[in-house]
């Protein structure tokens, strides 16, 4: 394989993955899988809580696509490494800016990460399963449009 297509497939993988992230978040998290989301939308003692399992699940299927991928299906591979760099820019920008996990301080620096930490900070302006908004975490609306939907939705 060129090495043109091998980044052309790594590029793919991390936008296609944040696209599934977004769905996942909106329709399983918010959704049938809330019990397990739940904690992160409340205060949680200890370092983890039990949403991060998803994270857990993700590293599991992109571990699943190395071996697959070195075994039988060379692009397989190079969409693990699109996974596992989505997973690093998960972790920087949700839990390290938005939600400072971190054992140390990261800055948010630029308008765009701004606009991406402010969005994440409206999703969790709701605690419950129903009414939350920005569900991208990579990718976020307008915040003011945001907040307008976030009106909207406790009004309904
Ligand atoms: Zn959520
Ligand atoms: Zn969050």
């Amino acid at each position: 394989m060129s090495i043109l297509s091998a980044v052309a497939i790594v590029l793919g993988s991390v936008v296609m993955m944040e696209v599934l992230a977004w769905a996942i978040h909106k329709y399983v998290m918010h959704g049938p899988g809330w019990g397990w989301h739940e904690s992160h939308h409340r205060e949680t003692d200890g370092p983890f809580e039990k949403n991060d399992l998803y994270a857990v699940w993700f590293s599991v299927i992109a571990a699943g696509l190395f071996i697959a991928g070195s075994l039988w299906w060379q692009p397989l591979w190079f969409v693990a490494l699109g996974l596992t760099i989505y997973g690093l820019l998960y972790a920087f920008v949700h839990d390290g800016l938005v939600h400072q996990r971190w054992p140390f301080f990261v800055h948010t620096r630029g308008r765009y990460m701004k606009r991406l930490v402010q969005a994440h900070r409206l999703h969790h302006a709701v605690n419950t399963r129903e009414g939350a908004v920005s569900f991208g975490f990579l990718w976020a609306d307008d915040v003011r449009k945001l907040k307008a939907q976030l009106k909207a939705n406790a009004s309904k």
